[in-house]
């Protein structure tokens, strides 16, 4: 790993630097008053977002990060993600970022070995935003960043309408927010697995940059970025293309249904108290469901 002080020295570096911080103030995703928990996995663009977030509070901010950066690692039980957990430790303690690691309750290798279930990814999705959000809220941060980069948004916008889950597609902006609680932001919406690949290798981040989940090999996810590949192939610029016009839906339909938003974000479950889109949460659905016969 380079020191903080070369890190800014890196031509890559400075390039994505300049762009994220661009990306920041233009969408009003990081505040003067903002406590920001990190999402952060040990993969390359959490990683890369690590760096990226204690530069702009130390230098843009000029707060100290120990005050306003949590790193937050959660633990899914699958056994092949040892070496991420200890990535995001050597982050937290080669560059002074606070961290915490919190467990998740379903284990996903347990899962797997005790029911025959295909949607583990959903399960391990559903976990992770429930963490990272009752986290924040207990540590007393309000600010969730994630490492989705350009590649994610625009698979998801893909996915999304080859589903035709027009609610999913509505909802995936750079900053969201709910009522009082936490703001969920993402500062690589414009920046390429590519890019983002390219600098955490420069940096000494991780030696690998393509690591997958055991459970995500045969995922709809996967189907679409193979499709995706092909489609970069024959136009550079798609990934652009596809961002670009998800914002113009996003600004258009959200002039349209801001009542209708009001109204869909106003439920809150009634075991976690956290928002949820029913009376039950999907969280506490699938602690009902499986954590009983996993005991
Ligand atoms: P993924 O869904 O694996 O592409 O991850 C998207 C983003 O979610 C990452 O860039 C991280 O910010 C966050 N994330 C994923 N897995 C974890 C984890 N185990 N612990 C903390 N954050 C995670
Ligand atoms: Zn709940």
């Amino acid at each position: 790993m380079l020191k903080f002080e070369d890190i800014l020295k890196i031509e890559d570096y400075k390039k994505i630097r300049k762009k994220v911080f661009n990306t920041i103030k233009k969408y009003k995703l990081i505040e003067e008053k903002d406590k920001i928990v990190l999402a952060l996995s040990g993969g390359k663009d959490s990683s890369v977002l690590a760096l990226l977030l204690k530069d702009y509070i130390e230098n843009v901010l000029r707060k100290k990060v120990e005050d306003t950066l949590l790193a937050l690692y959660i633990d899914v039980g699958v056994k092949q993600h040892k070496k991420q957990k200890k990535v995001v430790e050597e982050i937290s303690n080669f560059y002074d970022i606070p961290l915490k690691i919190e467990e998740a309750p379903i284990k996903l290798d347990e899962l797997v070995r005790e029911n025959s279930i295909t949607n583990v990814c959903r399960i391990c999705g559903i976990q992770k935003r429930y963490l990272m959000l009752k986290t924040t809220i207990k540590e007393g941060f309000n600010t969730i960043a994630t490492g989705h980069n350009l590649n994610d948004e625009a698979e998801t916008f893909l996915m999304n309408v080859l589903q035709n889950n027009y609610i999913a597609a509505r909802e995936n902006y750079l900053v969201k927010k709910i009522g009082s609680f936490p703001k969920r932001i993402k500062p690589l919406y414009f920046i390429s697995s590519e890019e983002t690949g390219k600098v955490a290798i420069k940096l000494g981040l991780c030696e690998n940059t393509k690591k997958e989940c055991p459970y995500s090999v045969n995922s709809f996810r996967n189907l679409v970025r193979t499709f995706l590949e092909e489609c970069i192939k024959w136009d550079k610029n798609i990934l652009y293309k596809i961002i670009n016009f998800q914002l113009t839906f996003l600004e258009n339909i959200n002039k349209i249904s801001k009542k209708e938003n009001k109204k869909r974000f106003s439920l809150i479950c009634k075991k976690c108290g956290l928002p949820s889109s029913k009376e039950i949460c999907k969280f506490c659905e699938i602690i009902e469901k499986y954590k009983s016969n996993m005991e």
